[in-house]
């Protein structure tokens, strides 16, 4: 057999992340994404998405993609500086920028790839990066990658943000903050992240991945002040609500420019397909006329909130936002109820440790506009009778 010392380690750390449970496995996806899904082969409620909106599967996004592939193919065929700027990309990003309320935006390949290259173009070893320690896991890895200090204040904690800034001795400062916490579900307090942010002369970069498309008519959770403030970036992934893909930055039109010409993620990659935009367009035009559909995610998480209040073990988490986390305690608790759910059909996944607090295990419940009412309170049934069943 050949085995060399390299391999063996990881099969070691294979087989240890089995005996601790910790072994991820894909599910496979058998029918388009959305609230109802085939999984594994069984007709499933999903309520693990990120497609609040529905629109991963809308005809009209279909559609408009198809349209642009017939006439322009599939492939960009080369960066957005070699040619593979497309006028559907450059539309695109005029009717984001306005619909946000920014001067200027751009689009990236994902958020991912747009979080390492805003950081990475702003900030040096002469700056210094403040972040809530619940940001999603991109939004560290950029921090970690751009070479600036990398300073964490609890969650929610300005208070000791504003100690932090106090204490800074670097040039650039640039305050990091998910918009809607992706686990939790809570919105961070942008208001007072700006003033912050303009006390301190620091950029405040804001990551709207789950907020775009459902928060303040769709247009997400930026205010009024921090449109106009040349000091915000603002992101927003569009393979959640939008129920594309991609991702796009809108800030002051000479922090864009400075992307075009800095951001490696930007620079040295291809284009992504032109009929992404093209998609992306009709998905604006959803959300922008999607107010009956937020209507409906309103009202499901209302019901969702009502019937899970007050559980005898169980605690669901504020929050306004269709990421509603359920807090069950220990990792094998969660499992075992996601899996109890699962046989009735109910899709929920269970967030173990590492990726929430030791205690905290959850479900994640998401929910969506393309969710019927009964299948929400389906949901809140089985949750109540297997909360009560755990008493006896
Ligand atoms: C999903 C997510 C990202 C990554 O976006 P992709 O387009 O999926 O790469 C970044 N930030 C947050 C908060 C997210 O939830």
């Amino acid at each position: 057999m050949s085995e060399f010392d390299a391999l063996a380690r990881i099969r070691r750390g294979l087989a240890q992340l089995e005996t601790g449970s910790l072994l991820r496995k894909r599910a496979l996806l058998e029918s388009a994404q959305g609230a109802h899904v085939r999984v594994d082969g069984r007709e499933l409620v999903s309520f693990c998405s990120n497609d609040y909106l529905g629109l991963a599967h809308d005809p009209q996004l279909a559609e408009a993609a198809l349209a642009a592939i017939k006439k322009h193919g599939v492939g960009a065929g080369a960066s957005h500086l070699l040619t593979g700027h497309h006028r559907l990309h450059h539309e695109f990003e005029q009717a984001f920028a306005a619909f946000v309320g920014k001067p200027a935006a751009l689009m990236f390949s994902t958020g991912y790839m747009a979080n390492l290259g805003v950081l990475t173009a702003l900030l040096s070893r002469h700056g210094e990066v403040f972040a809530d320690r619940l940001n999603h896991a991109s939004l560290n890895d950029a921090a970690l990658q751009c070479g600036a200090k990398f300073t964490r204040y609890a969650h929610g904690d300005l208070d000791q943000l504003e100690a932090q800034l106090k204490k800074s001795a670097a040039r650039d400062k640039l305050i990091c903050s998910d918009l809607v916490f992706s686990m939790d579900g809570d919105i961070a307090d942008a208001d007072r992240l700006l003033a912050l942010a303009e006390a301190h002369d620091a950029w405040l970069y804001l990551d709207d991945a789950h907020g775009f498309g459902v928060l303040n008519d769709g247009r997400g959770g930026l205010g009024e002040a921090a449109r106009q403030s040349p000091r915000v970036i603002y992101l927003a992934t569009l393979g959640k609500a939008a129920g594309a893909f991609g991702a796009a930055v809108a800030a002051h039109a000479e922090v864009v420019d400075w992307l075009v010409q800095k951001a490696r993620t930007y620079v040295y990659t291809t284009a992504t397909p032109p009929m992404l935009a093209a998609a992306l367009l009709a998905s604006l035009q959803r959300i922008e006329s999607g107010q009956a559909r937020r209507e409906t995610l309103r009202r499901h998480i209302a019901t969702l909130r009502a019937g899970l209040s007050g559980l005898a073990h169980w605690r669901l988490m504020p929050s306004a936002t269709p990421i509603q986390p359920l807090v069950i305690g220990e990792n094998a608790e969660a499992v075992a109820v996601s899996k109890k759910l699962l046989e009735q059909g109910l899709l929920v996944p269970a967030i173990r440790t590492p990726t929430v607090p030791r205690g905290a295990a959850r479900l994640r419940i998401s929910l969506s506009s393309a969710h019927a009412a009964d299948e929400v309170e389906r949901l809140v049934a089985a949750i109540r009778l297997l909360d009560a069943e755990r008493a006896r």
